[in-house]
This record gives structure tokens, C-alpha cells and sequence, in this order.
């Protein structure tokens, strides 16, 4: 529920100012509608003007029937007939509401102590003591479970010794409401410390609810001011100009490798010197390997080390990484001298993973996304067994989550030492060959084909576009030398996309993931299959190819999925904004939409 009244007194008609061509109530509208959190997203508003806004741009709105003090009780009129379980106030002047911050706020909602929990709410971290003492921002203190003790436009708690390392926390104004919570607030009279304060949540607070804070650090520009519209224009121009793989990328590479037939037999030598004391390497291995003696002797086992045999029969998942560290630690009380990664790209991001998680707290979830890694991760191996990815080259851990599936890409991803044995891919069924060898093929093509390319990663792309080609299209080439090539090819592919992205068929090969459980290889073909408009002569070649070693793609996968299967399966693909960009330019958004990707996940 967005509540939006016209009539600002600090700068009237605010909501309707322009925002980068739309009005600001406009963009909270679409920025809350896109977390893909809510079933529904309203505007609750007393003006004509805004509802017929939101109308036009195709969104839902409702006229309050009543004078309203505040926005809560705008909200709380609007769902009081409604069959509604948790209610969340977004602010009309807050077109950057973070999804982030979002997220953060309903989490609360799955913890031990949820049905304690009348309503949550979230906190920023200020330090400016300018800010800490400005009455403008709302400050809130909470106790040891993030419980709001208290919210005042004065400093609290008061630094009687300027030098205590106390945290402030600046209140942000977005409520996620038990309906009955909310109802109750409508209907109790206000109280003394709310009307003395003028803060609406500590009437909650008054009559004993409780209300439970969750932190973000992501700011955010609310619009009180017309300078914050021209700060907020400005940083809407930013945005679209310099999304996440900005021109300029400082990313590290894989500092080690060692290439070669028969290689794998140095990985004893190469363990050697990072083993510390009692803490033991832990070996992530394919299960597809469990009966290969000839393999499994080849492993330098030492002391405490452990072998693990993991399943790839379905995709790594953020609950699988958590499990495994969660068991690594229980098992052991040195931390992993290494964790080394045996397999395709499943089990190397598993490694990766795992890795990270070793050293940093929480949940793999909690780090799915850009940057959000804080700790470097333990020493870790990768040895593929099957090529076509890049997982072994690349700044990312791809992991299927409760809410995406979006890798962990950090400074802290890459390996630390790639083990490139071309005879670990001997045993590999001809058509996983093919899906995971395509991988690399439209990673070339995506990247080539992007607007994000430079010499960089034309350098990489073209290499093995190249190379891909010749494996799959020239008919006398030798068994051996196919899998040669095709290891490199995979760490070229994957360093093409380091400096740019992948494009079209990803995305939607996530949605198909997402939704259907196909795994990425096969999946990027069944998509590619259909991309003629997008990449007419690569397609045209990738049927070739096809055909070159008869592989037959399913068909008709999205035949039966219901309405919902197909909003979820469009709306994982449309958030992946970089490859969309990428593909397609800064104006994406003007040359996809839902119904197009319908049409064509239609067709698969
Ligand atoms: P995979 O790891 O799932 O393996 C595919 C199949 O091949 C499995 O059944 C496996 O048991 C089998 N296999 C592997 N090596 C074998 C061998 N030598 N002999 C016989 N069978 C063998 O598939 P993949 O295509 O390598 O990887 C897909 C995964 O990689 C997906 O989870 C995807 O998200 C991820 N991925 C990651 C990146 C990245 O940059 N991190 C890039 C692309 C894809
Ligand atoms: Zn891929």
C-alpha cells in the first residue's frame, strides 16, 4: 500500500513532480510493483489527479473515502475489507524504496519469534552527528532482538561521554503491518508520547505492540524538497548511465592454473603448501565419480581431509551451501585449509560457495547479488570435469535462492588455483557435451553481440567463438583434440563475459530454471532455439550445430504452466536488468516487456 495525498505541506504536489519523464508517485509505484514481493501493489490516495495517474500507467489505485491525519490511517481504511495477512506501507515519496531494504523488512516475518511480532519496520545506520541531532530524522533505539524500545526526534540514546562508541539509528518509513496490527492503530485514540513527538509508531509502542526493527544500509532519496527531486533526477540519470558493470572494472582473475593431459597428478604438490596444521582440505566431488576407483585413488587424501560425493542431478542452491558449511564446522574445529571443487559447473560453484561461506556469517541467500561479500574466502580449488561454462574462470557462484537465482559474484569468488585437465572430461555423456559446450558458445555470442563489448572481451569472445566452432561444426576433428579446445574455449568464453555480460537466452534461461528446474545448459539451448530476431546468424549456426550431432530438444515445456508459472518465469528473467542491458542497450525497457517474453516462452 502506497499512501499518497496530494497536498504536501512541505512541497505540495510532490508526488507529481517529474521524475526522468514520470511523475514520482509513478516510479514508487513501479519500484515496488518490480521487488516481485507483493500479490498486490495499490495507491491509496484523496486525489483525483493521482488516481487517475496511476490509473493510466496501468496500476491499481483506490480513492480513500474519508479525511485522513496520517498515511497509516489512509492504508487501514483501504484493506479493512480486505482478505489480507501482512500489509506494508511504502512511502509515496520514495521512489528508491531499496528491494533490499524490502526484503530485509519481511524477513522478520519468517524468524523463530514471528508471531511475536506485531509489525516490523526498518533502521539505517547514521553517523553525521549533524544528522544524529536534526529532529527531521527520526531516531530509534532497540533492544538486544531488534525490538523498538523507543523512536524520538532527539538524539537517543543521549552521550552523556561524547566518546562512546554508541550505533545511532535513523528510522525509515516503511512498515510491514500484521493487519490486525494496523487495524488496531486506526481505531485506538492517540497518545501523548505520539502527539508530543508526532512520530505514528509510538502510539504502537504506547499500546503495547511490538514492533521489530530490521536493518538497511541502503539510503535511498526520499523527496521532501525540490532539491531532493533534482538530486533524485540526477541520480536516476546516474543510474541508467552507470549500472552495475560500469565502463571501468577492477576484477580480479584466477591467479594460478596448471594445464596439461594427466595435470591432476601435480594437485599433491600444488595442496602441499597451503595445508595448515590439523585443518584439512575438503574435496566436493561429483557423484558421477563415486565408482571411479582409477579417479578417486588419484586424490592426495591426507590426515583429516574429507571426500565428499555431491549430486549435480539438480542445480547448487543456497540451502544445499548452507547445510555443508553448516556440517564442515560441526565436523571440524580448524577451519578448512581448502575446499577443492571436482566436477562441472554445479559442483565448482558449490565449491566456490561453500568457500565464502566458511568465513562469512549468516546465509548464502543474504549474499546473492553484487559486492556483498565481506570476507576473503577460504583457499579453494577448481578442477572441471566437464567444459563449457567458464564456473572455473569466473567472479561468480551461481545458486538458486528462496526469492532468485542469482550468483554471488565477488572479488571473493574466483578460484584460487584451476586445475585444467582434459582428460577429466573423457567420460561425459555426448549430449551434456553438447548442452554444456553450448553454454560457452552463447556466452561468446551474448557477449560479442552486447553492448557492454570492448576489445577486452572481444579478445576472449572471439577466441572461443572460434574454437567452438571448429568443435562443433568440423566433423574431422579428433576426440582429443575437441576436448582440448573446449576447455579453452570455456575459460575464454568466461573471460569474455568477465569484462562483459551474457544477454537474451540467459535471462530467460533463469526464468525456465526458476520456474521448471531445467538446468542452465540445456536450457540455454532450448531458448537459443528461439532467438532468430535477437541473434539471426548464431542461431542459424547453433542449428547447424544441432543437427551436426543430432541432439533433439524437448519441446512444449511451457505448455501447461499455469498463469502465475509463466508471471513468475517472465518476472525472474525482466529482473536480470544487466543482461537485458547488455542485449539490448540503456533503453531496454522499451524493446522488452512481460507480453513479448510470454510469447516467446510460449513457443518453447
Ligand atoms: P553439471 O555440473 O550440472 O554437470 C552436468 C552433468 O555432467 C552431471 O550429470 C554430471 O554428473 C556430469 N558430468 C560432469 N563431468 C563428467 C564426467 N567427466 N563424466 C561423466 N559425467 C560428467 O553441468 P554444467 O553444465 O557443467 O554446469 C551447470 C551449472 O553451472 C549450473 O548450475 C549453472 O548455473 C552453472 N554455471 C555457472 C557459471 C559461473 O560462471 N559460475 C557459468 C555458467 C553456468
Ligand atoms: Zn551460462
Amino acid at each position: 500500500m502506497i499512501p499518497a495525498r496530494y497536498g504536501a505541506s512541505r512541497f505540495p504536489g510532490k508526488l507529481m513532480q517529474d521524475l526522468g519523464g514520470k511523475p514520482v508517485i509513478v516510479r514508487t509505484y513501479e519500484a515496488a510493483k518490480a521487488t516481485g514481493f507483493f500479490d498486490e501493489v495499490y495507491v491509496v490516495t484523496d486525489s483525483e489527479i493521482i488516481f487517475k495517474e496511476i490509473e493510466w500507467h496501468g496500476g491499481q489505485a483506490i480513492m480513500s473515502q474519508k479525511e485522513h491525519d496520517c498515511g497509516t490511517d489512509r492504508i487501514a481504511e483501504a484493506v479493512a475489507d480486505m482478505d489480507v495477512d501482512i500489509v506494508v506501507n511504502v512511502q509515496g515519496d520514495e521512489p528508491f524504496t531499496s528491494k533490499e531494504g524490502l526484503a530485509q523488512v519481511l524477513s522478520v516475518f519468517d524468524g523463530a519469534d514471528a508471531d511475536q511480532i506485531d509489525l516490523a519496520s526498518l533502521m539505517t545506520e547514521i553517523h553525521d552527528w549533524r544528522e544524529i541531532s536534526d529532529p527531521n530524522a527520526v531516531k530509534v533505539v532497540v533492544d538486544k532482538e531488534n525490538y523498538a524500545l523507543y523512536f524520538s526526534r532527539s538524539p537517543v540514546p543521549y552521550p552523556r561521554d561524547k566518546n562512546t562508541a554508541v550505533q545511532y539509528y535513523k528510522h525509515k518509513g516503511i512498515y510491514a503491518f500484521r493487519k490486525q496490527a494496523l487495524l488496531d492503530f486506526y481505531n485506538l485514540p492517540m497518545t501523548i508520547l505520539e502527539a508530543t513527538e508526532k512520530i505514528e509508531c509510538i502510539r504502537f509502542l504506547e499500546y503495547g505492540k511490538r514492533i521489530k526493527m530490521a536493518i538497511s544500509n541502503n539510503q535511498g532519496i526520499e523527496i521532501d524538497t525540490p532539491e531532493d527531486l533534482v538530486r533524485a533526477n540526477k541520480a536516476l540519470k546516474e543510474e541508467k548511465r552507470l549500472p552495475i558493470n560500469h565502463k571501468y572494472r577492477n576484477f580480479p582473475m584466477v591467479p594460478k592454473v596448471v594445464y596439461g593431459k594427466g595435470c591432476f597428478d601435480q594437485l599433491g604438490g600444488i595442496l602441499g603448501p597451503q595445508r595448515r596444521d590439523k585443518a584439512p582440505f575438503i574435496y566436493l566431488v561429483d557423484d558421477v565419480f563415486k565408482d571411479d576407483e582409477q579417479l578417486i585413488q588419484r586424490i592426495p587424501m591426507r590426515f583429516n581431509d574429507k571426500l565428499l560425493f555431491i549430486s549435480s542431478f539438480e542445480e547448487p542452491k543456497t540451502e544445499q551451501v548452507d547445510v555443508l558449511v553448516k556440517s564442515i564446522k560441526t565436523e571440524f574445529s580448524y577451519r578448512p585449509s581448502g575446499i577443492i571443487g571436482i566436477g562441472g559447473g554445479s559442483i565448482l560453484d558449490l565449491a566456490k560457495a561453500v568457500s565464502i561461506m566458511l568465513t562469512n556469517k549468516g546465509q548464502a541467500s543474504e549474499y546473492q547479488g553484487w559486492d556483498l561479500v565481506k570476507n576473503k574466502a577460504v583457499y579453494h580449488v577448481g578442477i572441471p570435469t566437464i567444459s563449457g561454462t567458464g564456473a572455473e574462470v569466473s567472479r561468480t557462484t551461481v545458486l538458486t535462492g528462496p526469492e532468485k537465482k542469482l550468483g554471488i559474484n565477488s572479488d571473493f569468488t574466483p578460484f584460487d588455483q584451476v586445475v585444467l585437465d582434459p582428460e577429466l572430461t573423457k567420460g561425459v555423456p555426448k549430449d551434456q557435451w553438447f548442452y554444456t559446450g553450448m553454454d560457452c558458445f552463447i556466452h561468446c555470442v551474448e557477449s560479442l553481440n552486447g553492448t557492454f563489448l570492448n576489445e577486452f572481451s572481444k579478445s576472449y569472445g572471439e577466441k572461443a567463438y572460434d574454437l567452438c566452432k571448429e568443435i562443433f561444426l568440423d566433423t574431422a576433428i579428433s576426440d582429443d583434440s575437441a576436448r582440448e579446445k573446449l576447455m579453452m574455449a570455456s575459460w575464454h568464453g568466461g573471460m569474455s563475459i568477465a569484462y562483459s555480460q551474457v544477454g537474451v537466452a540467459h535471462a530467460m534461461s533463469y526464468g525456465l530454471s526458476y520456474v521448471l528446474g531445467v538446468k542452465h545448459g540445456i536450457g540455454n539451448c532450448i531458448v537459443f532455439d528461439h532467438l532468430e530476431e535477437y541473434y539471426p546468424e548464431d542461431v542459424a549456426i547453433f542449428k547447424a550445430m544441432k543437427k551436426a550431432h543430432g541432439i533433439q530438444l524437448p519441446v512444449d515445456i511451457c505448455k501447461d504452466l499455469t498463469d502465475n508459472q509463466m508471471d513468475t518465469m517472465v518476472s525472474i528473467a525482466l529482473s536480470l536488468v544487466p543482461l537485458w542491458e547488455n542485449a539490448l542497450g540503456p533503453d531496454w525497457d522499451s524493446v522488452i516487456n512481460a507480453d513479448k517474453l510470454k510469447a516467446l516462452y510460449a513457443k518453447m
